[in-house]
């Protein structure tokens, strides 16, 4: 498990190489929806990058997947300048995969904070994921309340562990690691209620691997600055945005997008009308690219 992971780094971290390799490890997909789109240019993801980045500083909640991605870089280097030699120190504090799965299933139309509280509460209810899967429907529902939708929701969790436990004999996801993108994808899609956002975001933050998934946020602001087409849908735009945005900006311009559009009226829909209590929102960093003021 160890070996591929780092296999798929270590490609990751040379982005030119991919090419001389197989095609399994490449860009998450090949089909662009808007292939003459010119935008976004590697060199304004770049721009836009560094100025959320000096605006917003780098996003808290995410601090611990970007060290977790830190870790495994080094490990990497590490591991190469050792001529092949592990190291164990990997997996400190790292979410599983399929707990990563859930939280994110429970993070769909809701605010953060409750669907964080549903993930809290459905974890203290239940010591083990078989736990859940062996409870009435009703429990789990009473568990992820707080949550909202928590009849569909519960319904989607009880699926995807059934199916986990009949295919695979057990309840875990961590031998997703050992695959490529496009063969997560194909993985995890076949879970009902599990659509291209929460699979790219486990690729994203659990499996530290670069996607780019498209929220309501980062689907605003991305139509807003023009870099997809207007009337472009959001599954498209997650297309075209990984196709052209540079793998190794995916995470930090994610992360960085997901909150500017948390923060910023003047990115959504709200308008620009009214006043935030984040101090850079009478500068939005991003004026410049919009396209339709
Ligand atoms: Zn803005």
């Amino acid at each position: 498990m160890q070996k591929s992971r780092k296999r798929k780094q270590q490609l990751r971290l040379k982005p030119g190489e991919s090419e001389t390799k197989p095609a399994k490890i490449s860009i998450p997909t090949k089909h662009d929806p808007y292939p003459t789109h010119p935008r976004p240019t590697p060199e304004e993801c770049l721009a836009v990058r560094d100025s959320l980045l000096a605006c917003h500083g780098f996003p808290q909640e995410f601090a611990k997947y970007r060290e977790q991605r830190r870790n495994l870089s080094s490990l990497v280097i590490d591991t190469d300048a050792q001529n092949g030699v592990k190291s164990e120190t990997l997996d400190t504090g790292e979410e599983s995969v399929l707990d990563g799965l859930i939280k994110t299933l429970l993070s769909q139309n809701t605010t953060e904070v409750n669907s964080q509280r549903a993930f809290a509460n459905l974890k203290s209810a239940f010591s083990t994921w078989e736990d859940v899967h062996a409870a009435e429907s009703k429990c789990i529902e009473h568990a992820i309340r707080c949550g909202g939708l928590a009849p569909k929701k519960a319904s989607c969790i009880k699926n995807i562990l059934s199916c986990l436990l009949e295919k695979k004999g057990k309840l875990c996801l961590e031998y997703l690691r050992d695959l490529s993108v496009e063969e997560i994808k194909a993985e995890l899609s076949h879970f009902k209620g599990v659509g291209p956002k929460t699979v790219s975001c486990v690729l994203l933050f659990q499996l530290q691997l670069d996607d780019f998934p498209v929220d309501t946020h980062v689907f605003e602001i991305a139509k807003a600055i023009g870099w997809v087409p207007e009337g472009a849908d959001r599954n498209k735009t997650y297309l075209h945005l990984n196709q052209r945005i540079p793998n190794e900006l995916k995470f930090d311009l994610n992360c960085l997008l997901f909150t500017h559009g948390k923060l910023c009226r003047k990115c959504t829909k709200k308008g620009g009308n009214q006043q935030s209590k984040e101090s850079c929102d009478n500068s939005c960093p991003l004026l410049n690219y919009r396209v339709n003021l």
